[in-house]
């Protein structure tokens, strides 16, 4: 057994050496919350370590944000600093790394006006547009973690102490992102290869659409002409490997914004901001959501949906077995990273323009007459379960089994 400042160097080392792969002189900022100092000092130091220029960290503290979202006035709510917006795409004009440190509670927003909250983010995501655009586009390198913290701790795992609520998802962190094995760096290099063999099949069938059948889901989704399906490994502008995400399990495309037709039912809660929605549905004609239900959550689910046009489409098409490490831990984290890496997922919103060959360099009206979904929102909402099944349907006619009772139905 590893002792918790051992693992919490790993945890460190593979952020830095795996998932951001921080070059010699490169800047990186962290946007952290106060509760994970520890994880961030080391992480400081290990960036230093492999020839990091500067470090920044951008310290947050969720209550503060609780309190903003309560009480600043309705006008102030749509006004996000330019300077801010400034630091953002100085740094990725030059091209710093991104890490950012997530850690919400999941009921932290129980009772705050969801439109107060709705207001506030659009102009938050407004304004990082630019920002966005290269990270949505991976033209930096941009890392996504977790640390627990204890109202999040209580939330997963309501037994016990509250340090041993701490403890407990620290170890459930630590196995999801394969800290505690022989060698994580090296079970990382293996882990990217399996992923990346699974988008290579997905891209040598050129599927023209995928059939999806469930309890609560029967789903057509057409995949746009030169889509291509992405896994965790990606490479920035200049040529650098990064891995956006720790845990990682999906594969991953974008749908045609207007090839999606009937309905799909979530296997899992997603907790968008603090709030819970339970047992979304969604139903789709030509793309568009035209009907949608929820048995908690629904003011939250039509905040989502209502932010502009391009959230009323799906933006992301995610494959994950149902038997894999974090799904195996049959826990719920209420924190999207590490549910959607349970589960297959579709996102509700905009699409990323790197699943599309050229994508990357095509105009708005491009993506736009392609099927690319655009819209302020992404979010990811969890679809899979072991009685879920794809079909993939080829230009020729063929229908190929993707899934079969929640896990690939093609294991080579
Ligand atoms: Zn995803
Ligand atoms: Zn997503």
């Amino acid at each position: 057994m590893r002792n918790h400042s051992e693992l919490l160097r790993r945890y460190a080392d593979v952020t830095v050496r795996v998932g951001l792969n921080i070059q010699p002189g490169q800047t990186l900022l962290i946007m952290a919350p106060v509760a994970g100092v520890e994880f961030v000092r080391e992480v400081v130091k290990q960036a230093y370590a492999v020839g990091a220029r500067h470090v920044y960290v951008d310290w947050e503290d969720e209550q503060v944000t609780k309190l903003n979202y309560q009480l600043e006035p309705e006008e102030a709510l749509k006004e996000f600093p330019a300077w801010r917006v400034q630091q953002r795409e100085q740094l990725a004009a030059q091209g710093a790394a991104f890490l950012t440190v997530y850690a919400g509670d999941p009921d932290l927003l129980r009772g705050v006006d969801p439109k107060r909250v709705g207001v506030a983010q659009k102009a938050r995501l407004t304004a990082l547009a630019k920002y966005r655009d290269y990270i949505q586009n991976m033209r930096v390198s941009w890392l996504i973690v977790s640390i627990p913290t204890q109202p999040w701790a209580a939330k997963v795992f309501p037994e016990g102490t509250q340090e041993e609520q701490v403890n407990r998802l620290w170890q459930a962190i630590f196995k999801a992102t394969r800290m505690d094995v022989e060698d994580p760096v090296t079970a990382w290099g293996n882990h990217l290869q399996t992923l990346r063999r699974q988008a290579d099949f997905l891209n040598g069938q050129r599927f023209k659409s995928l059939h999806y059948t469930g309890p609560g889901t029967d789903l057509w989704i057409e995949l746009p002409a030169g889509h291509i399906w992405i896994s965790a490994g990606s490479s920035n502008d200049q040529g650098t490997a990064f891995v956006p995400n720790m845990p990682t399990e999906e594969v991953f495309t974008l749908p045609h914004r207007e090839g999606v037709e009937g309905v799909v039912t979530s296997s899992m809660p997603l907790n968008h901001d603090g709030v819970l929605v339970e047992n979304l549905s969604l139903t789709f004609r030509a793309g568009r959501v035209v009907d949608f239900s929820a048995d908690s959550g629904y003011d939250t689910l039509k905040e989502i949906l209502d932010a502009d046009e391009g959230s009323h489409y799906l933006g992301e098409v995610a494959l994950v077995p149902h038997d894999s490490p974090i799904s195996n831990m049959k826990t719920l984290f209420y924190n999207t990273l590490f549910d959607e890496n349970a589960s297959c997922h579709l996102a509700i919103g905009s699409a990323y323009p790197v699943c599309l060959e050229g994508g990357a360099q095509m105009s708005r009206e491009e993506l736009n007459q392609r099927g690319v979904n655009h819209s302020v929102m992404h979010v990811d909402f969890m679809i899979g379960s072991g009685q879920l099944n794809i079909a993939g349907e080829t230009h020729d006619g063929t229908v190929i089994s993707v899934f079969r009772n929640g896990n690939w139905a093609t294991q080579d």
